[in-house]
């Protein structure tokens, strides 16, 4: 991080309004000091990453969308953010398992007796 890329993240865009501010910024920076590199895929996100030029951080940008909110970060905590999220995702598809066994349970336990 470095006056010439960005000296904060965005851990997710929080109106269209920042994004479109984020965005006249990275559009005043890229080729000039921000250059775009690939685009990477990581578990099940996709961004574009970049590179600056003169601190060698290098940026993961995902783009908001209707249900996305985005990010732009550097790659290690971008893996990081994405990392909790899949976590999350776990811990909330093993919530909605154990509610049905339970209901199941429930409901075989009312059946026999
Ligand atoms: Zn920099």
């Amino acid at each position: 991080m470095c006056e010439k890329c960005f000296i904060r993240e965005y851990p997710k865009f929080n109106s269209t309004k920042e994004f479109e501010v984020f965005l006249a910024e990275f559009d005043k920076k890229i080729a000039k000091s921000i250059i775009f590199i690939n685009q990477g895929e990581y578990k099940a996100d996709n961004h574009t990453i970049y590179l600056c030029n003169n601190c060698q951080t290098i940026w993961w940008l995902s783009d908001p969308d209707n249900h996305w909110c985005g990010y732009f970060m550097i790659d290690t905590n971008a893996k990081k953010l994405i990392d909790k999220d899949d976590r999350n995702g776990k811990i909330h598809k093993y919530g909605c398992l154990s509610i049905f066994i339970i209901l199941i349970t429930f409901t075989l336990f009312r059946l026999i007796s």
